[in-house]
């Protein structure tokens, strides 16, 4: 196994997609389980702890530590296709190691992130990861079939969906798992009730961990309760996959919006008609866009001069069912009164979902001089019928601030991804961006929302999760936390634990 104390290797893994920066104090590489298991017990003796990261690509700052980073990208093998379209991967492969297997057999990894080239299963799994096709196939959670993961005793442990009668076996275990089974059972029973007025009725929530989630009627999955967990609990070493059939053939409609109080039922409209996609982007993005890639600007100009526009793919077996989808989608939204525009072009609807995908990366791939494009705000949902007082209310914020911004998002989840641009050199900044999140975080949950969506609350969000589920829930993560990693080894500070002093300690300053 590689373990490295160089400053330069250090420096290169202190830094992800979000605005911090920590400097880990070494990088392992493990390259089986067994020297993973090493590094447990290493952690272990030696007071430190062990961070896992895939791709680097988080938003929160999830694979950010003074600990020792663990680079899983060795632990990659890929497993093959079985005869229920699953497939087993290592807790380091990346997205495209995935796609390379499934794609010649029509077949893909259904949580279709915009980073999906640069970010891996171990981190989808940790941030419960979601994409542009969530809307019809759901989260990473509802797309992995079961997992191996390392807990901290450094022995790999199954989990996925278990019977009454199974749970009841478990718990009867006099080992670790038993025990971690017997009271996690417990802990769920006893605060059933509190669990389930806690978390807010979006569709997709990945604050703190999904408690809510373990019972799916007579069935009990521990395995869910990994996912959207940053690591804080185990160390995801492998993960069997359900990949989905990709469809035949696809229809795209476009409505531009002139004003936010057209959004919500614009939306709920064209959900009605079951989309595989249905997303957003705003003008500001699209100015990008013609900057950056000019030609899919063009082959997407109905967006221009546009506040925002809201596009919907339909999926049907042929082209003909497809059509009929998207047909009746158009008719419903024009009798609404709203403009759409049949997209018959494939290259135009290509062009769509790529200034959609590239929303944020235009902003981090071309920094401008004295801004930087800070993701803090870029997670937020709430449900759809709030859609347009939530986003007016939020302008009116953010117009008190003098920041440009972009958004765009998986709005047909309610999920949307604002971003500003904030100069960084100045030193006030990092304080008003903290005093900003706190006041966009109060405002989504007023409107009954979440702040974690999909890219975790890592160093960003988690100072903020007795804000939105209060302190006795708070105090139940952190029952399962010391559950799980008594030693407090795995990921420390998030999910449990996090501060905002320490939050704004490690915000990375400047403009670079
Ligand atoms: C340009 C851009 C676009 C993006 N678009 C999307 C999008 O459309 N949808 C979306 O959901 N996200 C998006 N993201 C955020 C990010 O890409 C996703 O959250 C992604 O899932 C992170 O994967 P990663 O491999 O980079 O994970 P990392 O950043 O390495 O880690 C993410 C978290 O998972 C934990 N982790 C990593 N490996 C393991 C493991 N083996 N076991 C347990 N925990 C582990 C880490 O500790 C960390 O807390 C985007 C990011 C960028 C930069």
């Amino acid at each position: 196994m590689r373990l490295s104390t160089d400053l330069s290797q250090r420096q290169r893994f202190s830094r992800d997609a979000s605005i911090f920066e920590v400097l880990p104090e070494a990088v392992a590489q493990p390259t089986t389980p067994e020297e993973l298991s090493e590094l447990v017990h290493f952690a272990r003796e030696h007071g430190t702890s062990l961070t896992p990261r895939n791709g680097g690509t988080c938003m929160s700052g999830g694979p950010l530590t003074e600990g020792i980073v663990v680079d899983m990208s060795q632990l990659n093998a890929v497993g093959e296709v079985d005869e229920h379209n699953r497939l087993w991967v290592g807790g380091g492969t990346m997205q495209t190691q995935v796609e390379a297997v499934a794609h010649p057999k029509r077949l893909f990894f259904a949580p279709y992130t915009s980073s999906r080239d640069i970010c891996g299963i171990g981190g989808m799994i940790g941030n419960n990861a979601s994409g542009e096709q969530s809307v019809r196939y759901g989260p990473t959670s509802r797309n992995v079939a079961r997992l191996r993961v390392m807990l901290s005793d450094g022995h790999t442990y199954e989990f996925g969906p278990l019977t009454r009668e199974e749970l009841a076996c478990k718990v009867a275990q006099s080992d670790f798992e038993g025990s971690i089974y017997r009271r996690m059972s417990t802990l769920l029973e006893q605060n059933a009730d509190r669990i389930h007025h806690a978390y807010p009725h979006v569709p997709k929530n990945t604050a703190g961990y999904a408690l809510d989630e373990l019972w799916e009627g007579e069935v009990f999955n521990l395995a869910r309760l990994f996912i959207g967990a940053q690591g804080t609990l185990g160390i995801v070493t492998q993960a069997q996959l359900k990949l989905t059939p990709m469809v035949g053939a696809s229809r795209m409609i476009v409505v531009p919006i002139a004003g936010l109080s057209e959004l919500a039922v614009t939306v709920q409209t064209m959900l009605s008609c079951k989309p595989q996609t249905c997303e957003t982007f705003d003008h500001h993005t699209y100015e990008l866009a013609e900057q950056y890639h000019p030609e899919d600007a063009k082959r997407a100009q109905s967006a221009r001069g546009k506040h925002l526009v809201v596009f919907a793919v339909y999926a049907g077996a042929d082209q003909v069912q497809a059509d009929v989808q998207a047909g009746r989608a158009k008719v419903l939204l024009e009798r609404l009164g709203r403009e759409v525009l049949w997209v018959d072009d494939q290259a135009a609807q290509e062009s769509f979902l790529l200034i959609r995908r590239k929303s944020f990366r235009m902003l981090l791939e071309h920094p401008q001089p004295t801004k930087r494009a800070l993701a803090f705000l870029e997670d937020t949902i709430v449900p759809i019928a709030h859609y347009g007082p939530y986003l007016a209310a939020l302008e009116e914020i953010l117009a008190e601030y003098d920041m440009t911004y972009t958004y765009a998002g998986h709005i047909g989840d309610g999920s949307i991804r604002l971003v500003p641009l904030v100069d960084m050199d100045d030193p006030a900044a990092p304080e008003r961006v903290m005093e900003l999140e706190r006041r966009v975080n109060d405002l989504v949950f007023a409107f009954g929302g979440s702040m974690s969506v999909d890219h975790g609350d890592g160093i960003i969000r988690t100072p903020y999760l007795e804000r939105m589920y209060g302190a006795e829930m708070v105090a139940l993560f952190a029952e399962v936390k010391a559950l799980f990693d008594p030693q407090n080894i795995f990921n420390p500070g998030k999910k449990v634990g996090g501060t905002l002093d320490y939050a704004l300690q490690h915000i990375r300053r400047g403009n670079r």
